[in-house]
């Protein structure tokens, strides 16, 4: 792999920030027509490339002067952890300016009547601001929030791999291989909802039908609990998912690992996740999560928007970061 001296991308456009209107419009600005936006969006989101001079629909011209002036997420993979079985794949991801973040693909074979799935968990900050005491990443404080770009690279990154290699899982013969992502989950490092505006344009561009087109409900937005971003999110028209990491039943439990609920309290979080399932009416999808840093056991305290805290079975799964505690209970 080239290693580009990334520092001198800086001063360039990342086109993966651009909603499709903004590349029209950056596009009319420098004297093209507006209708070369999609085909330029074609290239970057179904043709997945990263070599303008690779995009022969466009003229030479245009591709000179995107070349100059414009860039395509640029990052650099600094490792890639594959688990045996090849279902997980942690990539570590050095930015423009050298700070470093996570991803995550998540790959899932057809289950009974469910079809294949590939998950990328994204990251939308560097450090975090809200310190969880469990979390490694609240640990090492806020740096700054990613651009809308960032993240949306980071799901390319991981399309463009299962493009050019799909996924098959093995030992099960027969069954369908995955080649492209079919859900993204923002439970990478930070609080996507402390990144608001970015994260929405992300989610919108990777939304769009004349791009990557992954429909809103195949998004999960994780959050400790903003409340206001959380009542803010249920009127954008966008039906994404949205999933709180509670991780403890009780406001004095949670307040000693989660410092953000001595400021939005566990009713007042159960308030606003309601008030989100009756506008979005995304009833199934919402789910509140509770893990225990503390308990070993299998039975502990639960809650969901429709009901007081109550006794739940926990179901162990594989969680892809380090700060992420061993348990995870959806209510949906
Ligand atoms: S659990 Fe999430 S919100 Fe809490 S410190 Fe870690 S990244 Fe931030």
């Amino acid at each position: 792999m080239t290693i580009l001296p990334i520092s001198s991308t800086n001063q360039k456009t990342d086109l993966l920030a651009l909603s499709l209107p903004q590349l029209q419009q950056w596009l009319v600005e420098r004297g093209e027509a507006a209708f070369r936006a999609k085909q330029l969006y074609q290239w970057l989101y179904k043709r997945l490339v990263t070599d303008f001079a690779a995009m022969h629909t466009l003229p030479p011209t245009l591709r000179q002067q995107l070349a100059a002036e414009a860039t395509i997420g640029p990052m650099i993979v600094r490792s890639e952890q594959h688990s045996k079985d090849d279902r997980t794949r942690k990539i570590l991801l050095e930015l423009v300016d050298g700070k470093l973040i996570e991803s995550v693909l998540m790959l899932y074979p057809a289950l009974g009547e469910s079809s294949a799935r590939a998950t990328v968990c994204v990251s939308s900050q560097a450090g975090c601001a809200f310190g969880c005491t469990f979390c490694a990443t609240g640990q090492m404080g806020f740096a700054r929030h990613l651009s809308a770009g960032e993240i949306v690279a980071q799901v390319l990154h991981f399309a463009r791999e299962l493009q050019a290699a799909s996924w098959r899982a093995a030992g099960l013969p027969g069954s369908d291989p995955i080649d492209h992502i079919t859900n993204i989950v923002l439970m990478g490092m930070g609080e996507p909802l402390h990144n608001y505006d970015n994260v929405l344009q992300a989610l919108r561009i990777l939304n769009s039908p004349d791009g990557f087109n992954l429909g809103a409900r195949h998004m999960t937005v994780s959050t400790v609990g903003l409340v206001p971003a959380i009542r803010k999110l249920s009127q954008e028209h966008l039906q994404v998912n949205l999933a709180i990491s509670l991780h403890a039943p009780t406001d004095a439990l949670r307040s000693q690992t989660m410092p953000v609920n001595r400021k939005y309290p566990i009713s007042e979080l159960i308030a606003a996740c309601q008030d989100y399932i009756a506008v979005t009416g995304r009833l199934t999808r919402t789910s509140l999560a509770i893990c225990s840093p503390r308990s070993n056991s299998l039975r502990m305290s639960t809650a969901s928007p429709s009901m007081p805290l109550r006794q739940a079975t926990i179901r162990p799964v594989p969680m892809p970061y380090e700060h992420s505690v061993p348990f995870y209970v959806s209510m949906a």
